[in-house]
């Protein structure tokens, strides 16, 4: 996950005559700034993950992140989550394309393949909560990683955090060539 900056709101002007920063700049060209307030803070990234041994196929499950706070959907010590949590993948420019397990709906999966952000994105809907009442976030539905003993995660794998949804367009952005998956599995 990223992190709490907001940047712009609806119909952000960036000096690109009026067109927002993300329908025009790859991710390897954003601001730190730009690309914080990118993460749309719905802690679906920060769910546990299990991978299948045989297929490398990555299941998620409603289980958080012990950081993983299941009211904001943010973690709780982002800026010392690699010491606490030492499997918390960084989330790069580079890396987003081979991250296979980020949700289809995060923001920098969907920026990565072209897309543009949906209606409850907050630099779209210019509020933070509409990821919520948009049911995207993870809030209200999640398990605590304390609460679930490890031989018990794969009852709690689920779906919803890896499906797709209709929509948001491809822009006119030209997108990242894919490259092969891998098998990170975690945040
Ligand atoms: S899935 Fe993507 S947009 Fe959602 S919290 Fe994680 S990094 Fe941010
Ligand atoms: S430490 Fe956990 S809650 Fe924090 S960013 Fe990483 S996976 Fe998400």
């Amino acid at each position: 996950m990223n992190s709490k900056k907001f940047v712009g709101g609806t119909g952000t002007d960036n000096g690109r005559g009026g067109v927002p920063y993300w329908q025009t700049k790859h991710l390897d060209q954003m601001t730190p700034a730009e690309w914080e307030g990118l993460c749309d803070r719905c802690g679906r990234c920060c769910l546990m993950k299990l991978e299948d041994e045989d297929t490398s196929r990555i299941y998620a499950t409603d289980v958080g992140c012990r950081l993983l706070n299941d009211q904001t959907c943010q973690c709780r010590d982002y800026e010392n989550r690699h010491e606490v949590v030492t499997d918390c993948v960084q989330i790069s420019a580079s890396a987003v394309a081979d991250l296979t397990w980020l949700p289809m709906t995060c923001a920098y999966r969907l920026i990565d393949e072209g897309r543009d952000l949906y209606w409850w994105h907050h630099l779209v809907s210019g509020d933070f909560d509409t990821v919520h009442v948009a049911g995207i976030s993870v809030k209200g539905r999640i398990f605590e990683e304390d609460a679930v003993p490890l031989a018990d995660l794969e009852n709690h794998i689920v779906d919803w955090p890896f499906k797709d949804l209709p929509g948001p367009d491809k822009t006119v952005r030209a997108t990242h060539v894919k490259k092969s998956p891998n098998t990170q599995k975690n945040c």
